[in-house]
């Protein structure tokens, strides 16, 4: 289920996101990862899976992010992936939260702070891709609610 973006495609989501698709990072296997979560978007075959590790302290130490489908998923997923290293639950969620918002729309200040996440705001203008941008934070929700039920 690979779509590769078309010419008037690359214009439309900008290079960021395009980089991200093309070279997505953290695709290795974690071996022994403590959390394992999987979400699926049938609307395009969009598949994203997450493992995460924590050290002593509770921060990520160790994740990969794979997903299949359309290109934003793809993206998003490694983008997201890249933000992880070294944050605690509560940041991880925090991150999340502001994610969410901004593609909701919600508060323009909740995109700060954002980085290079900040180039999934264009997705917004297609809002049937909103979802695809989404579902690896909606995973990563998951994986931090397992991390915590593992921890307690
Ligand atoms: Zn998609």
């Amino acid at each position: 289920m690979t779509q590769l973006p078309s010419p008037a495609f690359d214009g439309l989501y900008g290079d960021l996101i395009l980089q991200h698709f093309r070279n997505p990072r953290n695709r290795r296997l974690v071996e022994d990862a403590q959390v394992e979560v999987e979400e699926f978007n049938p609307f395009c075959g969009d598949r994203v899976k997450l493992q995460i590790k924590l050290d002593a302290e509770g921060r990520v130490c160790e994740l990969s992010a794979l997903s299949e489908g359309c290109s934003i998923i793809q993206a998003s997923a490694s983008m997201m992936s890249d933000y992880l290293k070294g944050k605690s639950l509560d940041e991880i969620e925090v991150l999340a939260e502001r994610f969410r918002q901004m593609m909701r729309g919600n508060s323009e200040d909740s995109a700060d702070g954002l980085g290079d996440l900040e180039a999934f705001e264009v997705v917004r203008q297609y809002p049937v891709r909103i979802k695809c941008a989404l579902l690896p934070w909606t995973a990563l929700e998951e994986g931090v609610q397992e991390c915590r039920t593992k921890a307690s």
